[in-house]
């Protein structure tokens, strides 16, 4: 019998996972689940994805174990353990779906040359995007750097139907390498654990994900265009960290949206689906541009003042300037400290940090909001705040992360015009107009301890936007 080895790695699910279809159609399955920290991902992983993988690999292995397919996990360089668990299974054939990020590509590139060496069949499949992203292209074949024309391109296109879970094989393969324990990784935070929250705000999960697409679907669609803006209610999906993870994939949100649409909705769910198209230009943007956490898709960005933090571990950039802030007030460090830990004294700001450090996730209004107020009246790099997200979503996301803080930041592709700065205090009349996102993060908000905002907003917008002409003038 024909034994094949399927390579599970952010399609953390059994349904719509055409990879191990292929594979089950072919005989028996071995999954494989590899953590490779070195060579794989923009960094390595932060903590709060840590927390996540964890528990999404517990959901993995018992929806493996319902279809009688065992799970294999190792650490370490990928190729290597691969060529290693491709001969220890005997398996003939290797499968997986495919990933977008630099790294990840030539580590794919490599098993598949390396597999194809050996005399093994090995395929790859498209599972994580609805449309590649060497698939939209303009009339001249180009990529697209705006997300409108992008989106129109890209929507016009087929998406295929997901694809069933498979049956349940008979016997698990007779030779099976060993497994490494998960305990053993020790993705799970322990001294101290902090992850309670967490634990209070999600189910890691394959059925967790798929309720929560339900539950949206079956009532807060219908309001999305309106109270997706307003981060003290239930107004958006919350699927970002299953489609981070691939527990539910975006062939799937797709379908069950289409389905759901009905003529009152439609307009709704048309505004929910776009969602997915800005998912899928993050990703467009990851493959054209694999430096994409690193480098300002704008050049000249490299010339604006922004401050790095004083701290060991800080990334630092050419075009940092050092001591004084331009507007005076407190050091760099102190600012992102504050702005880390949710004291800014800037109501709205600090209850999406503090609910980002609580819960691993914050509302995309808020998250513009912070991300600005770091970028533009802080004069922070936005490489300091997507740094602190990535270590801190549940979502961290390889694409939608760094893209995002490009776009808050006017270096991006498609950004906001730099000169837009979000004031925070008139954000929070507009959007959180009873204070109840606010006082349900910050209970001193309004109350003696509550500290003053840490820069004047006004006075630190004006200083960004003389720093923006300048740089104007200078290119
Ligand atoms: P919904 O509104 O229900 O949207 C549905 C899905 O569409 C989301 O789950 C997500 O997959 C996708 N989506 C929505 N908005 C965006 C967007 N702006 N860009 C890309 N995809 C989007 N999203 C991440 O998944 N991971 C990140 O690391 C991440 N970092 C961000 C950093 C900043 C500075 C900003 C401004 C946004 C970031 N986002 C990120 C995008 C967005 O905030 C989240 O996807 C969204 O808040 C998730 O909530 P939801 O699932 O309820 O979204």
């Amino acid at each position: 019998m024909t034994t094949s080895l399927v390579w599970f790695r952010d399609d953390l699910r059994v349904a719509d996972h055409p990879a191990l279809a292929a594979g089950r159609s072919e005989g028996a399955v071995v999954a494989l689940y590899v953590l490779d920290e070195e060579s794989e991902g923009i960094r390595p992983l932060g903590g709060a994805a840590r927390w996540w993988l964890h528990h999404g690999l517990e959901d993995l292995r018992a929806g493996l174990e319902r279809l009688n397919v065992p799970l294999v996990l190792r650490r370490g360089a990928a190729p290597e353990v691969l060529r290693e668990v491709l001969e220890a299974s005997s398996a003939d054939a290797v499968y997986w779906n495919r990933r977008y990020g630099g790294p990840e590509r030539s580590v794919d590139q490599r098993v598949k040359s390396e597999a194809a060496e050996a005399g093994l069949h090995a395929e790859s499949f498209q599972a994580s995007l609805l449309h590649e992203p060497w698939t939209v292209r303009n009339g001249q074949g180009e990529h697209y750097k705006v997300f409108t024309p992008f989106w129109k391109a890209a929507s016009a296109r087929h998406v295929r139907p997901p694809v069933d879970a498979p049956a349940r094989q008979g016997s698990a393969p007779a030779n099976l390498p060993d497994s490494e324990d998960l305990a053993d990784w020790d993705l799970l935070p322990t001294h101290p654990d902090w992850a309670g929250g967490l634990r209070e705000a999600w189910t890691p999960g394959e059925a967790a994900g798929h309720q929560a697409l339900e539950d949206f679907l079956d009532g807060p669609v219908a309001d999305y265009p309106q109270d997706r803006d307003r981060p003290s209610r239930p107004g958006t999906s919350r699927l970002s960290p299953y489609l981070r993870w691939g527990h539910v994939s975006p062939f799937q949100v797709w379908d069950a949206a289409v389905r759901a649409r009905t003529p009152r909705n439609h307009q709704a769910v048309q505004t929910f689906t776009a969602e997915l198209g800005w998912r899928e230009f993050c990703w467009s943007q990851l493959y054209h541009h694999p430096d994409l956490a690193e480098a300002n898709l704008r050049p000249e960005f490299s010339d604006y003042p922004w401050q790095w933090p004083r701290e060991s571990g800080t990334p630092h950039d050419a075009g940092a300037f050092p001591d004084p802030v331009p507007d005076g007030g407190p050091s760099p460090t102190a600012r992102v400290r504050a702005w880390r830990r949710g004291r800014t004294g800037v109501p709205l700001v600090d209850a999406g940090q503090r609910e980002l450090w609580a819960t691993g996730w914050m509302h995309n209004r808020v998250r513009m909001v912070t991300a600005s107020f770091l970028v533009k009246n802080l004069g922070i790099h936005w490489r300091v705040g997507e740094q602190w997200f990535w270590d801190t979503l549940v979502d961290a996301d390889a694409a939608n992360n760094p893209a995002n803080w490009q776009w808050v930041a006017g270096s991006g592709a498609d950004a906001a015009p730099f000169f837009r700065i979000f004031n925070p205090l008139t954000q929070h009349d507009r959007f959180d107009p009873d204070d109840d996102y606010v006082r349900r993060w910050v209970p001193s908000f309004g109350q003696e301890g509550y500290p003053e905002p840490i820069v004047d907003v006004k006075q630190s917008r004006a200083a960004a936007l003389e720093a923006y002409q300048r740089l104007r003038d200078a290119n």
